[in-house]
């Protein structure tokens, strides 16, 4: 073998593979969107077979040979190469350490739970979810073993979805925002509570259809691009630079809902929408990492969208769409209404503030389960006390409960943390942008281009070239650090409650 063999032979095995994910990608993205709800079994086994058949041209053996050449000869790949080639063989040794059939066993399984847990959440039903969740969670650790045995399974976990992230980080990290968090939630809860009467007022679902698109627009999101359906849970995915898909969900007497959906799923979009064109065709295209991630998608949701400068660009097109929603209210009514605080049970619709108490129950029950301290059949019940114990909230069903994200059921056990995370990394940025940048100025005239061109120079060009502490560290020019976002948060709320 040589230089040239082995380079032709990992791009084209990475074709493959990427032909194969686009392929799945679409049939996942009709099951969330329009396919009927009795389509699930067949899918499964066509979902099973392209499973299998990625499964095999990943691990292939002159795949192996290939990568063994290359990172034997690094010195004739160039940094992006080098970067492609180890991290692909980073994420193949994770998948090689997985039995073939437990591999595609898990895709079909996954399937299946995703279809469950939408009925046991509409119908209130833990009981027919269990089994499967008990599978996902059992099959997650397992994995982790196969993969690291030395290491504790949840801190594999976290760090799959977020490179370095530890439980020792993710307990101080979280006990860190604990200790701000509470008190000034405390204190916003003893101040008048601000008026939202009229958000849940009847929104006809066509005009919020034609709101979303005037929302992508307004966010720079390039629509020959980006494309948007309708699901139980929002989401994005992409296929390439040039094909990525939001999701939203309608809600006739929460307008903001689906407002502040789009929004986030929008900042996920353009961060995919501008991945630096030297990586399409790579494994360096898109997103680094999911905090990183949630970064972008959480600053477009609340550091511009919930922005008084924001809110109040957008309110006369608000009330012109929906007179009866709007009419009667102000500007400024509008911008404390998508900002008020209060202990909620459903982390998609938590205000800025209480967000990242949402996560922290997540992230415990997750580290719990995964450390055999707590058995699956007890979420629901630890749930609910944590709920009361943290946010003060009675949870009424599961439904409102344990049962309200769809991430557990497609297989994701580790990635929560990600979204407060995320908050974080996007309150460091803004700081540093404001060095160089207007930023409320740039919002208040409706030229975000300012802002998306620093992004874009400092984060989604870079794809998946950094890790993503190394890029908020170029990014920034500083370690990540969270007391930017403690700031942020008793700024804003200390102005809005007075206190
Ligand atoms: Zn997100």
């Amino acid at each position: 073998m040589n230089f040239e063999q082995a380079w032709n032979t990992f791009r084209t095995m990475h074709d493959k593979l990427h032909a194969i994910s686009h392929a799945l990608g679409v049939v996942q993205y009709d099951a969330a969107t329009v396919a009927p709800r009795g389509s699930a079994e067949g899918r499964g086994k066509t979902m099973g077979i392209i499973s299998e058949m990625s499964y095999s041209i990943q691990t292939a053996p002159e795949v192996n040979e290939a990568v063994a050449y290359l990172l034997e000869n690094k010195d004739q790949l160039t940094p992006a190469q080098l970067r492609e080639v180890s991290e692909f063989n980073k994420s193949n040794e994770f998948v090689s350490s997985i039995p073939m059939q437990e591999y595609v066993d898990y895709t079909v399984l996954i399937n299946e739970a995703e279809d469950v847990w939408h009925r046991a959440k509409q119908e209130n039903d833990f009981a027919s979810f269990l089994p499967y969740l008990q599978q996902i969670f059992d099959t997650n650790r397992r994995f982790a073993l196969y993969y690291k045995p030395d290491n504790k399974p949840y801190d594999t976990m976290l760090d799959m979805y977020e490179k370095g992230l530890t439980m020792e980080q993710a307990d101080q990290f979280f006990s860190d925002l604990r200790s701000h968090i509470v008190p000034l939630l405390n204190k916003c809860m003893q101040a008048p509570q601000v008026r939202d009467d009229f958000l849940s007022r009847h929104a006809d679902i066509a005009t919020q259809r034609t709101f979303s698109d005037y929302l992508m627009e307004a966010i720079t999101i390039d629509r020959r691009y980006c494309g948007i359906g309708e699901t139980e849970h929002p989401f994005t995915t992409n296929f390439n630079k040039k094909d990525v898909r939001i999701t939203t969900h309608y809600h006739e007497d929460a307008l903001v809902s689906s407002m502040y959906s789009v929004i986030h799923e929008g900042g996920h979009a353009l961060y995919e929408l501008h991945s630096g064109d030297e990586y399409e065709g790579t494994f360096l295209s898109g997103g680094v990492s999911m905090g990183i991630h949630e970064s972008q998608s959480r600053f477009f949701e609340n550091i511009i969208g919930r922005s008084r400068q924001f809110t109040t660009l957008i309110f006369p097109k608000c009330q012109e769409l929906f007179p009866d929603v709007l009419g009667d209210v102000t500007a400024e009514e509008f911008y404390r209404a998508v900002n008020k605080v209060e202990p909620s049970l459903i982390r998609t619709e938590a205000d800025e503030l209480t967000y990242a108490i949402h996560v922290m129950i997540r992230y415990e029950i997750e580290k719990a389960v995964i450390a055999g301290e707590m058995q699956v059949a007890d979420i629901p019940q630890e749930w609910n006390r944590k709920y009361k114990e943290y946010l003060g909230v009675d949870v009424p069903d599961d439904t409102h409960g344990c049962l309200q994200d769809s991430h557990w059921s497609g297989g994701s056990i580790g990635y929560f943390p990600s979204y407060a995370l995320g908050s974080a990394y996007g309150a460091q940025m803004l700081a540093k942008m404001k060095e160089s940048i207007p930023v409320e100025d740039c919002v208040a005239e409706g030229n975000l281009t300012p802002i998306t061109d620093w992004l874009e120079e400092h984060v989604w060009r870079h794809g998946c070239m950094y890790d993503p502490g190394e890029l908020l560290e170029r990014a920034v020019g500083a370690p990540f650090d969270p007391s930017y976002f403690v700031r942020y948060l008793e700024d804003k709320f200390g102005e809005i409650y007075g206190v």
